[in-house]
């Protein structure tokens, strides 16, 4: 049996910065994965495979309005299995660079390809193809991740989930002529943008009445009306079945939902499952005390510890901000955490998290929403500065949009924000960093954001109010 100061379950955002954190500083640490590489679904299935999809299609939209820019070409178009191919080169190329990452570190930390699974609150064993070895904890961080909810309904089987998709090597390499997608989270919703662009026939069925139910409503309702009118949106229904048809020597589905009291049936090439992910709990992870919420999901505090405290829970496992960036710095504050004995001197600030919905057109949103702060009693100022007036989006015709910021009315600090269009994912950054640190109205608003960058709307939507 190995002594190590700290075991990692999993080797993904959740687990390897406090990995590599403590290594440096001369502690013995391993991580198990079952996968036996570093960076967990993120890279595998995730967010860099999707968003190097979205980019590719990002290129094509662009080159689809050459004229405007006055450029010339002629059969602009696409080999989806070429984009597929990029995609993987891409994933292939970041996996090389964690190689090399865990090449050159410290020779105290080590990745063992295989199965963690719990033999009491300091012990964890770890099963591989060809070995079993148990290890002994002074911390350990359960960084398990997550994987699709499959909604049980009839036929489920028959549905691919986004893992099918995005994954490395993916067998999907050519479009179907229409897909339906269950479920209108970020995921549903980012494919479905996705593959409309692409001229796929999209039908998105959602059982609330709007799309993107665990964000804000106006936030929500903003984007869902900025939404291609071709993607047709099914909302208030019920998923009943779903059902294989032989169509000559091929095959199609007929997903068969009610709405308004009506059944309907849609039928499409492929159908998506999109019910969001679930955290995966180890085994043996049950049997040590840890406290579970209603839903199954292992409690933490804010410092990511459960109620055993050498027992942390980093990353999607916990279900509360289930985003890479997010995972990375619950994981360097579990870090923190050890180093001071499992005491807490560090917390996760979950409202200094940004969001983005990657969709066309992109949504972003951070901090305190509207309808939050009014649950929380907090009076809010609000602005917002409309991308139509914007340099850049005028120089791109991207004229949708806005930025929206959410200051205290008591402190006059900024709270929340939204951007919704252009550069969205990247405006988020500034303005989490504003919200994270509080910055009041006249800090903002007093901002020399640079022209002509659409980062000009920050600074230009807080001068309103003053
Ligand atoms: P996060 O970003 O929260 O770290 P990810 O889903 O990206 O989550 O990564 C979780 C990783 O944990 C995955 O690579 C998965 O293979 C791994 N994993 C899940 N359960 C176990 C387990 N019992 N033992 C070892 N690795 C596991």
């Amino acid at each position: 049996m190995e002594q190590v100061d700290l075991f990692t379950i999993g080797a993904g955002g959740g687990a390897y910065p406090a990995a590599f954190r403590l290594a440096k500083a001369g502690k013995k640490v391993v991580m198990a994965d079952i996968k036996g590489v570093m960076s967990g679904n993120c890279l595998e299935q995730g967010c860099v495979p999707s968003k190097t999809i979205r980019e590719a299609i990002e290129v094509y939209r662009l080159a689809k309005k050459r004229e405007y820019f006055g450029l010339k070409g002629e059969n602009i178009g696409f080999d989806y299995a070429k984009i597929i191919d990029f995609k993987d080169n891409v994933q292939k190329f970041r996996y090389a660079q964690h190689a090399k990452e865990l090449e050159e570190a410290s020779a105290n930390l080590k990745l063992v390809k295989g199965t963690a699974s719990f033999i009491d609150e300091h012990t964890v064993n770890v099963t591989g193809e060809k070995f079993e070895e148990t290890y002994k904890a002074g911390s350990i961080i359960i960084a398990s991740g997550a994987e699709p909810y499959i909604l049980p309904i009839e036929g489920k089987e028959h549905c691919i989930t986004s893992t099918d998709i995005y994954i490395l090597g993916t067998k999907i390499k050519s479009l179907p002529k229409s897909i339906a997608i269950l479920g209108g989270g970020y995921i549903g919703i980012e494919t479905a943008t996705f593959f409309n662009e692409l001229g796929v026939d999209v039908t998105l069925i959602q059982r609330s009445k709007r799309i993107l139910t665990a964000m804000d409503e106006r936030f929500a309702l903003l984007l869902q009306n900025s939404l291609d009118p071709k993607i047709k949106l099914e909302l208030g229904t019920e998923i009943k079945k779903v059902e294989k048809i032989q169509a000559g020597g091929a095959y199609n589905y007929n997903v068969a939902y009610t709405k308004d009291g009506t059944l309907k049936t849609v039928n499409a090439d492929m159908v998506l499952m999109a019910y969001g992910r679930k955290p995966i709990v180890p085994e043996g992870a049950d049997k040590l005390g840890v406290e579970f919420n209603k839903k199954g999901v292992i409690k933490i505090n804010s410092a990511i510890q459960t109620n055993i405290p050498h027992i942390y829970a980093s990353g999607d496992v916990n279900g509360l901000s289930m985003l890479f960036h997010s995972a990375e710095r619950q994981s360097l504050v579990c870090g923190n955490n050890i180093f001071a004995g499992n005491t807490p001197i560090d917390y996760m600030d979950f409202n200094a998290v940004p969001t983005t919905v990657f969709t066309f057109p992109k949504a972003a949103y951070a901090g305190i929403m509207p309808s939050q702060a009014e649950k929380m009693g907090i009076d809010i100022l609000e602005c917002s500065y409309d991308f139509v007036v914007d340099a850049k989006a005028q120089i791109y015709n991207e004229l949708n949009g806005e930025i929206r910021e959410f200051f205290d009315a008591k402190t006059l600090k900024i709270i929340g924000a939204w951007v919704i269009g252009i550069d969205a994912e990247l405006l988020i950054g500034e303005l989490v960093t504003a919200i994270q640190n509080s910055l009041d109205i006249h800090t903002v608003a007093g901002l020399a954001n640079q022209h002509p960058t659409s980062s000009e709307g920050v600074a230009k939507a807080a001068r309103k109010l003053l």
